[in-house]
């Protein structure tokens, strides 16, 4: 068992937190317990596909070890290291705003937790076979979406996006069935393993789920053992630590939707058994990529009555999630001003973080009283005609202080998608604020070389952008990985020019203009 010598095992939450007194994979409801052992469900015929070595290396392991048979069984479920006991967390949730009660890992099973240089890391399979939380569903993941999945960690990552970060994908060799219908029938798809890491999963749903059974017993316990363990900076005693939890969570919560909204990324499924108490994006469904600027637009085609999880409702939706949260805690503090003072900070927060993030797009450092209404007036214009947010923002500075606005106009206008039907109206409205935007930058003492730069960290050339995970998938369905290697070589590097990948800067083909449906 070479990886068992090579990783520091730990297992603070099967240790810590109360276990569920049944160890059987039977779907049922679990209570006042944090957790059910489980065995991961062998498959027929592993093959692993992709391993990310930075995070192999991360969690203590060499680069060698990807290749051993060991990593592929340990990684698809297939051999429990020594010292180690899987287990499925149980958490509860809002779904689309309304309380969904127990969900829990129904397709994700934690092996174990090491540790590497002081930093503690859960390892995560997802699509590895039933749990007690699997409800009416498989356990299962298929290969499109667990691509999906892998490579959008670390595209987020290599962005600066606070993210779990992926392992390795692996083919599990057996079939799933999907309801994506072909000539009428439901479709058998190849079966995936992803094995994702993070410092831990937990959710504002593993909270909410204790606090709707009022079992504050387990609620205290498992937010004990959350701060203690994930929030060493908490130091205050008795109620105020809840309430001093509830605040980290705020922060970090708040600046990851600041990036999300930087990179133009759209979760898709906000709910709150998708939101890490580390801030960190979670799960990776029907995520998409603003590709148009469009604060409307949402991936998730069964969300597209409401789109309650639209590009621009983010912001808010976070918030609502963290009342969600506040509401669990709030057994602990019995108290409601000091949630509410919190919760309250997080508008003026946010807007003050979002502020600071588009003037870092637009490559303006200085305060000037005039920033908040050039950039609303950006925001509304991007979205009258179709334009691609990242090449528009990449473009932008290239813009020199000494440019005119036509001059200006004919450096951005390759990320509009119909320039030719741009009417004079509009080119008007664009050369008014262009104009504008030359003298704002003519106030920076700086040259147009250093603004460059920093909108350059600032503003990714590369993004996962929808088709392009389809083309790497409709690769591997004919076992051709390459393209999943191309994407992830590309995108470790978001920010910087790749002359010889310079095809995937490029708007959304036409072919891809219908959002590909991304069920999973
Ligand atoms: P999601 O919206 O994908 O985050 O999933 C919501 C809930 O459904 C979670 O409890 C998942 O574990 C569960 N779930 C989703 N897909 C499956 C599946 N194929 N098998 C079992 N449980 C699933
Ligand atoms: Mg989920
Ligand atoms: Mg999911």
């Amino acid at each position: 068992l070479l990886l068992n010598m090579l990783l520091s095992i730990q297992n603070r939450f099967t240790n810590e937190l109360p276990a569920d007194k049944d160890n059987s994979n039977e779907v049922r409801k679990v209570f006042d317990a944090c957790f059910s052992f489980v065995k991961p469900t062998p498959t027929s015929n592993p093959k692993l596909i992709h391993a990310i070595t930075d995070v192999v290396e991360m969690i203590g392991l060499k680069e060698d070890d990807i290749t051993s048979d060991e990593f592929l069984n340990v990684f698809t479920g297939n051999k429990i290291l020594e010292n180690t006991k899987p287990y499925a967390i149980c958490y509860g949730g809002h779904q689309f705003g309304t309380w969904a009660g127990q969900l829990g890992d129904g397709r994700a099973i934690n092996l174990f937790e090491t540790e590497n240089n002081n930093q503690y890391y859960t390892l995560q399979l997802k699509g590895a076979g039933k749990t007690p939380y699997s409800r009416n569903a498989d356990g299962l993941a298929v290969l499109r979406s667990s691509i999906r999945e892998y490579l959008c960690a670390e595209a987020m990552h290599h962005l600066g996006v606070p993210t779990t970060r992926s392992l390795s994908l692996s083919l599990s060799g057996d079939e799933v069935l999907r309801d994506i219908m072909y000539n009428g029938n439901p479709a058998l798809e190849k079966g995936a393993i992803v094995c994702r890491v993070a410092p831990s999963f937990i959710r504002f749903g593993n909270f909410e789920i204790f606090a709707s059974r009022n079992d504050l017993k387990t609620l205290q316990q498992l937010a004990d053992f959350t701060i203690k363990h994930y929030f060493p900076e908490i130091t205050s005693e008795k109620k105020d630590k809840y309430v001093d939890l509830l605040e980290n969570v705020v922060k970090k919560t708040l600046l990851m939707i600041v990036e999300w909204q930087r990179v133009g990324f759209v979760h898709g499924v906000m709910n709150t058994d998708n939101m890490s108490i580390h801030g960190l994006t979670i799960d990776y469904g029907p995520y998409g990529w603003l590709e148009d600027y469009n604060p409307d637009w949402t991936p998730n085609t069964t969300d597209i009555q409401h789109k309650r999880y639209r590009f621009g409702n983010q912001p808010e939706i976070a918030l609502w999630n963290l009342y969600q949260l506040a509401n669990a805690l709030y057994p602990l503090v019995d108290e409601a001003k000091p949630f509410e003072d919190i919760l309250n900070s997080f508008q003026t927060e946010y807007e003050a973080k979002y502020l600071e993030m588009m003037k870092g797009k637009l490559g303006i450092t200085l305060d000037n009283e005039t920033d908040i209404k050039l950039i609303y007036q950006l925001t509304e214009l991007l979205t009258v005609k179709e334009i691609d947010m990242t090449i528009f923002f990449r473009l932008l500075s290239n813009i020199k202080k000494n440019d005119n606005q036509e001059q200006a106009f004919s450096k951005i206008n390759t990320a509009f998608y119909q320039l030719d039907e741009i009417k004079d109206e509009i080119l008007n409205a664009w050369h008014f604020w262009l104009n504008q935007y030359i003298e704002r930058i003519n106030l920076e003492n700086i040259k147009d070389s250093e603004r460059k730069q920093k909108m350059n960290i600032t503003n990714p050339k590369y993004v996962l952008r929808n088709y392009m995970s389809q083309i790497a998938i409709d690769a591997a369905d004919k076992e051709d990985y390459s393209i999943i290697d191309e994407l992830y070589t590309l995108l470790q590097r978001p920010y910087d020019e790749q002359p010889e990948k310079e095809k995937w800067f490029a708007k959304r083909p036409d072919w891809a203009r219908e959002k590909i449906g991304c069920s999973m």
